[in-house]
Parts: C-alpha cells; structure tokens; sequence
C-alpha cells in the first residue's frame, strides 16, 4: 500500500469533509472509521453522532464565527451532491422563535444579514399563518431564514462527502482504529482489522469518542455528553405541517435564549413521517468509549424526554395525539462553544477537530476545510482562523 501524507480517523461529519478537502488539494489521504452498526444492541465499536435523518441548517446564529462556518457549507452542498449523485439537503427553511427582545435572537439576525442571508422578522400570528402547525404565542418574535436554510440529512451527508472524497482520490478503510504511534519519520495507525498504516500524519476527528488517549495522548478539554431526542409521529397526509420549516422555539421570557429545536417531519427506517425534537436540558456525561456504546444502547434519557415532549406540546398542539418515540443521541462540548481544531502538544504529528459542540451537521465543510489546512501547514497555528478554535487541553 502506497504510504499516505495523512490518515484520517473518524469518518464522520468532520472526518469525511477533511478527507475530501485533503483529497482535492492533491494530498494522499486515507480515511478510517467503521459504517454505522447494523445491529446497535451487539455492536462493541465506535458510536457517531450522526445517525440520524434530520439536523437544522441555517446561516442566522448568535456566534458569527459559527454562522460564517454555516454560510461556507452551505453553499458548498449543490457541489457536494452533484460530485456524489447523492441528496441530503432540503431547502424548506428555517424559523427562530424567541420572546420579544431577545438577545440572542438580535445577534442571530445581525449575523445573517452581515453574511447576505435571506432573513425577516414576523410575528407570532403570521408564522402560524405561514405554517399551521405552530399555535400561535404572543409576545414573540420570528426570525424566518428562506432557502438555502432548511434541513439535512446527516447520514445521507456523510456518504455523500465520503463517495466525493473517494471521487478526488482518498481511500476508505472501514474499521476502527485503536492505536496512534509517532516517531522522527512519520506515524502509525493501528487498526482493528490487524492492519497497520503507516502515514506522515494523523487527525483525529472522532466525536463522541474525544477522549481515547490511545489516539490522542493528550486529552483535550472537552465534555462527550449523552443527548435524547423524541420523533413524533406525522399523517403523511396531514396538511399543518406540509411546508414546514426546521425550528428553534424559545417561550420563556426569563429565560430569553434557551430553546428547544426541531427538524419538520421526514422519512426515518422503518417507516412514517416523524418530527424530531430535542432541547438539551440533560446532560449525561460520557467519560469514554465504553459509555459511549452504553448510552447509544440504552433508549437516552426518560426524564429528559418528558420535558422534550411537554415543551413541543405547548407549540405543536396537534402532536398531543401522535405516537412517539425515543432515539439517543451524543455531542461534544468545549468550554468555548466552538470546535477544537489544532496539533496536540508535544505530539506535532497528531492533530484534533473535536468538540462541535451540537452545531456542525450543517457546517462540517468549513470545519473539514480549516481542520485540513491545520494538519498540513506548520504554521497554521499562528494564522487568525486558528485563534477562536485552539484547543484547551485538560490537566494531566
Ligand atoms: C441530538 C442531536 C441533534 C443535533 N442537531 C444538529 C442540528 O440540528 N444541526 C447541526 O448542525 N448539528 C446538529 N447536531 C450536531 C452534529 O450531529 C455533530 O456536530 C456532528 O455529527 C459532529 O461531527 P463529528 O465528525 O465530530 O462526529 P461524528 O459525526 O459522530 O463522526 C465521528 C466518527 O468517528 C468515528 N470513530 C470514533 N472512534 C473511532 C475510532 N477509534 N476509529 C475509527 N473511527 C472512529 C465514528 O464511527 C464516527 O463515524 C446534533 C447532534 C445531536 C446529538
């Protein structure tokens, strides 16, 4: 096997749009990561945090960095799906709903009209008018983002950005690594399979398995956390939520900028049309791998499941009737709110983008990209975009 410049290790959303930058810029480079599990109950490798069928994506964000990094994904998806012949986007838009005077909501819209997206400010009347499904909340106000917001489908994303990649020239290995080895030459990945390969560099963009210190000796200071979301079941027939947009709701007035969110009804395996909503009240702190799997094999949280519902009830009455179900999920938390991309101290040959911090199923292509720069370029780390994203590492 022809040794590449770089491996990648997590074939996931940030992984496979890495390897596809790399691949484009004319580096050898080899992705590695296992396919999703058949069968989750009996699965002892790797968990990822995009099995699923819907994530928001929207320009309009509080933080500028993160709407900039949404912008340039964004806009990337049409190239992206032509060079794969798969389809994950879906243009419906995108609705943010907060009490009147909002911060938040404020920092959003000035984000996305700095960026040129396509946003406008109704009220709580005319969102309901526009899209039945919601009851209509006074007191509110709705930053409604059009096209090219909407949702994605993350798993069918990852394959596309995967066949794109292998199109510009990356290889596949579809295994778990288990170990990263670094001399003056070059390093070694060890794989599960037995095979090892050899590479001058290493990125690790694993997600919810951050803290594997047999790939990344130093751990980065970061918090894998277990999440739970709800599909309601939705009447394909049921015209309240024909054209609906994905949705960040937030009624509380006391509380202006917390929020539950949610994806319009999509096709999920095994059949229906369901909603997905989730709203991050719980965390259930996943230490390592193995309680990583463990979550991933449990239904997620009960508790936090029961505020999930009774929250989407207060704006979508009509769901009150519709089955329901569980699904758990993970994300990674950083204290700075923005993903880790950098090269682990005294380990110049290993470098991490982790910690996306439950944002970027929309934005992978952006952070693919700057993690790609990163690995290759020495002095990367001295540029301005390495700055909001240097990793904090966590104390021996
Ligand atoms: C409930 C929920 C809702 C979300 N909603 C949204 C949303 O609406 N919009 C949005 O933009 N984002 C959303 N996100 C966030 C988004 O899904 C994540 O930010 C994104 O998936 C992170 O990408 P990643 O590449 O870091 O991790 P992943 O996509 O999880 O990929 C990591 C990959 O690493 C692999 N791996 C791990 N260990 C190894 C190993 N040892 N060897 C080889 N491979 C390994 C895994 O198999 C996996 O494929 C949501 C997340 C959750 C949990």
């Amino acid at each position: 096997m022809m040794r590449p410049d770089i491996v990648v290790i997590g074939a996931g959303m940030i992984g496979a749009s890495a390897a596809l930058a790399l691949a484009r810029a004319g580096v050898s480079v080899t992705l590695i990561g296992p396919r999703e599990p058949d069968d989750k109950a009996t699965a002892t490798g790797p968990f990822a945090s995009h099995y699923d069928e819907g994530r928001i994506t929207r320009i309009a964000d509080p933080d500028p960095l993160w709407a900039g990094w949404a912008a340039e994904s964004i806009a990337c998806y049409p190239d992206i799906e032509a060079a794969s012949g798969i389809r994950f986007h879906h243009p419906v838009g995108s609705v943010r709903v907060a009490p009147a005077g909002s911060p938040g909501l404020a920092r959003a819209r000035a984000a996305a009209r700095a960026l040129g997206a396509a946003v406008e400010e109704i009220d709580g009347r005319e969102l309901a008018a526009r899209c039945p499904a919601f009851a209509t909340h006074e007191g509110v106000a709705v930053l409604w983002e059009a096209a090219p917001a909407g949702h994605v489908n993350p798993r069918r994303k990852v394959a596309a950005l995967k066949v794109a990649a292998l199109r510009a020239g990356a290889r596949l290995i579809e295994t778990e690594a288990t170990a990263v080895a670094t001399g003056p030459g070059g390093a070694e990945v060890a794989l599960a399979s037995g095979e090892r390969v050899a590479c001058g560099r290493v990125l690790v963009a694993t997600g919810p398995h951050a803290r594997d210190r047999r790939l990344v000796p130093v751990l980065p200071d970061l918090k894998p956390v277990g999440r739970t979301v709800v599909l309601f079941e939705v009447a394909a027939d049921d015209p309240q939520f024909r054209a609906m947009p994905s949705f960040i709701v937030g009624l509380d007035p006391a509380a202006p900028d917390t929020s539950f969110y949610g994806v319009a009804p999509v096709p999920y395996p095994g059949g229906g049309l369901w909603l997905k909503a989730g709203n991050g009240c719980i965390d259930s702190p996943l230490p390592d791998g193995a309680a990583v799997r463990d979550w991933f094999q449990s239904g997620g949280s009960q508790e936090e499941a029961r505020r999930i519902r009774a929250e989407v009830l207060t704006v979508f009455p009509a769901l009150s009737a519709a089955r329901w179900r569980t699904e758990p999920c993970a994300l990674v938390e950083t204290v700075s709110g923005r993903p880790f991309i950098g090269r682990v101290p005294g380990w110049e040959r290993i470098g991490i983008a982790l910690g996306c911090n439950g944002y970027a199923a929309k934005s992978c292509i952006a952070l693919g990209r700057i993690a790609a720069g990163m690995i290759c370029d020495d002095g990367w780390s001295g540029s301005q975009e390495a700055g909001p994203l240097r990793p904090v590492w966590a104390a021996p």
